[in-house]
């Protein structure tokens, strides 16, 4: 039966309704990116108070929208972590009463695998195992994934996440939260061969990341009074440096591992620039490479649900646990035990 999957880890409140057999029934989400803009960030308390006003709706939403009642469910997936603590105790507490009054089993999904598993929502979609580079606001990973659950972490930023260095450099820029896509807009009019920047750690082996001096890179390089072709050329740079970077790394991890699929996903999986870069080199080097589809990239309920039933549908489900985490490696989820 149907899982819904409900994520209020960060600045989005969404619900999503996953079957195995249909597919996603339906998806509905609510952005408060408008809510946060004029603070330039995420306000941690502004958010869990907006959750609170939207998820009630979106939860009626989402079964209007695929036809059923929540007697139809069969299980209630919930954002337990990595995120905002109170963010994450909106959707924890509303599932758990869902699941309580409905006598459904509670299913905790780690926000970091479900975007990992996102592609497989996608119609053409990768089989087991495959290499994950997971770019988002908060993370810059690799991941050896040998299937649902079995997870080897291969490499990691040290410091800033990608999608934060993204952020932080637009800000540097002048453009409105959030940056990113903002830039990578920026960046379409601007020549990324004007400025020089590193491709960090990419002169010595391994699969770390380090990408906090890049944005300070652009900082050191910006006239006093850029215009807007200095601005454009900043960006463009940028995002070259960086999709540079991450490429590099992912042939490295490919290399490592031996295995032939790369996914890719997270918030910054949405940049065109990078997609068109590792689709040069899975074409030069042969290997297949999957994204999900742009709305599935950045925070939404879809990836939740379907984690949710994914975890169910292999038993590996620690059932009736209600908690909520603001760290949590995604390594530790290697076993269901680990993660209950
Ligand atoms: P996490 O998943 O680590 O908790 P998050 O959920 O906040 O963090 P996502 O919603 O997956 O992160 O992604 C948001 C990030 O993606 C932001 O940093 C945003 O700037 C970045 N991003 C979105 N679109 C683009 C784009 N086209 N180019 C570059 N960055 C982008
Ligand atoms: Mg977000
Ligand atoms: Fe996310």
């Amino acid at each position: 039966r149907p899982v819904l999957g409900i994520e209020t880890s960060c600045d989005e409140t969404a619900c999503a309704i996953y079957d195995g057999e249909r597919g996603l029934l339906a998806h509905v989400l609510y952005s408060q990116i408008r809510l946060h803009a004029e603070y330039g960030g995420v306000v941690p308390e502004l958010a869990s108070r907006d959750h609170v006003a939207r998820i009630h709706g979106l939860v009626r939403g989402v079964l209007d929208e695929a036809g059923l009642a929540p007697a139809n469910l069969g299980g209630i997936a919930y954002t337990a972590g990595p995120g905002l603590i109170g963010a994450l105790m909106v959707g924890a507490s509303v599932a758990a009463g869902l699941a309580t009054a409905l006598d459904l089993p509670l299913i905790p999904v780690h926000h970091m695998e479900a975007h990992l598993l996102a592609p497989m929502l996608e119609e053409r979609r990768p089989t087991f195992p495959f290499v994950a580079l997971l770019v988002s606001g908060g993370h810059t990973l690799l991941v050896a994934v040998r299937g649902v659950g079995d997870y080897e972490l291969l490499g990691e930023s040290l410091d800033d996440a990608v999608g934060e260095a993204f952020d932080k450099t637009a800000k540097l820029l002048g453009l409105p939260y959030p940056g990113g896509p903002e830039l990578a807009r920026l960046a379409e009019r601007g020549d990324g061969r004007r400025y020089k920047f590193p491709r960090p750690m990419t002169d010595r082996p391994g699969l770390d990341f380090s990408f906090s001096g890049l944005k300070t890179a652009v900082l050191t390089t910006l006239p006093q009074t850029p215009d807007e072709q200095d601005k454009a050329d900043l960006a463009a740079s940028f995002q070259e440096a960086v999709t540079d970077t991450l490429a590099i790394k992912c042939q490295r991890a490919l290399q490592a591992s031996g295995y032939g699929q790369l996914v890719v996903a997270g918030g910054v999986g949405a940049n065109l620039r990078l997609r068109e870069k590792l689709a040069e080199r899975a074409r030069r080097d042969g290997f297949d490479l999957f994204f999900p589809r742009q709305a599935f990239c950045t925070d939404n309920g879809a990836m939740i649900a379907y984690a949710g039933w994914a975890r169910r549908a292999q038993g590996r489900a620690p059932d009736g646990a209600l908690f909520t985490t603001p760290r949590w490696p995604l390594a530790e989820l290697r076993t269901p035990e680990a993660a209950a």
